[in-house]
């Protein structure tokens, strides 16, 4: 299963960088296969990357999904336990007199810091609070907290004012039960916030005009549950590439393998060779393999019509080997987990489109991957959620319903 990131678009003049981009080998696998357009989670529901993967794993999002904090921590590389309650950290930086929650956010990444290392080990060593944590770096100014113990909730607010200027906010309990754990998480604001403030690593940064990182700031919480592992419900062992930690972490919870290498990234560097390479050798040792290749989604964020087209074409020609695939026994997946539009800058619901190429297939007369001819193809229209069973179907690992 290919995942092209936020590759659809919504046309300008007609045209979007997917139906203008030179792609000799998506247009042969569209030729090759059957071929539709998807909404991954619901018609008219803008997707966030990590909901639509987990539909289009087959794990209904509107149940499985657990919010983001989990996700993100179980992607960077923390066990992640059924029970336990995690936030997505910045270290930001704060200024003012009193406790942590007195203070004003000056910079909500501090300094686009980069080297936590020996702030991360402080916290996890000095840092005391009413219940076992894990607290480890992402990328840059990036990280992540599980809370672990008994009777802990997910029903509490972010500290994170989310913009410049704002006071660093209090943890509050949303429900009955939930008030001990917002008491945690305010005594590790306060806790980490004072070891953070007198580190030297942070003197040293601001006596070279740096800004020091102070303060963490919390957001993203939600409280994983135990999901059904991947292999357990379909009977074939699950292999994630991909470069962006929230992917990983879908994969991660649900039982997934990730194969990991220095050369992905997650962004407009990637080496997209090395990971079509890692892909056809993880065919040869794992029954499923999900690649991930994140960077369109960046060029519609960042409005870039030229830059989204020019990477497909990338794409393009590291699948050139994709061809030359046993299609009798292996079945290629071909589409995105959302669109997101060079006009919007951000996902929106308009559906993806989608090939399917597998000897068995009944092939239509679609010659080309992109949104307008997508949807002329034999699959139609179908939701994310119904994908896993056409093509558990397909490859005839599906039970019959009835007699
Ligand atoms: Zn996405
Ligand atoms: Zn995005």
């Amino acid at each position: 299963m290919l995942i092209l990131d936020g590759v659809s678009d919504r046309p300008i003049n007609g045209k979007t960088p997917l139906s203008e981009a030179y792609t000799p080998n998506l247009d042969k696998l569209a030729e090759l296969g059957i071929n539709g357009i998807m909404d991954t989670i619901a018609p008219g529901i803008r997707p966030g990357s990590d909901t639509a993967h987990l539909a289009l794993l087959g794990y209904d999002p509107f149940k499985f999904y657990c919010g983001r904090g989990p996700i993100e921590a179980a992607g960077a590389g923390i066990e992640v336990k059924t029970g336990d309650v995690a936030f997505r950290v910045n270290f930001a930086t704060v200024k003012g007199e009193g406790s942590i929650f007195e203070k004003i956010v000056i910079d909500r990444r501090a300094g686009r810091i980069n080297d936590t290392d020996e702030l991360v080990k402080a916290i996890n060593e000095e840092v005391k609070i009413d219940s076992d944590f894990i607290f480890k770096r992402g990328s840059g100014h990036r990280g992540a907290l599980v809370l672990r113990g008994e009777n802990l909730s997910d029903k509490v607010t972010d500290t994170d004012p989310k913009k410049i200027g704002g006071r660093v906010k209090k943890c509050i309990a949303l429900e009955k039960g939930a008030e001990r754990t917002a008491e945690i998480v305010n005594d590790f604001m306060q806790k980490s916030h004072e070891v953070l403030e007198r580190h030297p690593f942070n003197i040293k940064r601001e006596r070279e005009g740096l800004l020091k990182a102070n303060a963490l700031l919390l957001r993203g919480v939600g409280k994983l549950f135990s999901l059904p592992k991947f292999e357990e419900r379909y009977g074939m062992s699950l292999a994630v590439i991909s470069g962006t930690i929230l992917i990983k972490g879908v994969g991660r919870i649900v039982g997934g393998e990730l194969i990991e290498d220095s050369r992905i990234t997650g962004g407009k560097d990637t080496d997209l060779n090395a990971k079509v390479d890692l892909a056809l050798k993880a065919l040869k040792s794992y029954d499923f393999v999900l690649l991930h290749i994140k960077a369109c989604d960046e060029y519609g964020h960042d409005g870039d019509f030229d830059g989204k087209r020019k990477f497909i074409e990338k794409i393009d020609k590291a699948l050139e080997r994709i061809l030359s695939l046993d299609f009798s026994e292996i079945c290629v997946v071909i589409s995105a987990d959302h669109t997101t539009p060079v006009s919007v800058r951000d996902h929106t619901a308009d559906p993806v489109p989608l090939s399917i190429v597998f000897d068995q297939v009944r092939k239509d007369d679609v010659k080309r991957y992109s949104e307008f001819d997508a949807y002329k193809g034999g699959l139609c229209r179908i939701r994310g959620i119904d994908l896993m069973n056409i093509i558990l179907d397909l490859i005839d690992k599906a039970k019959k319903y009835g007699a």
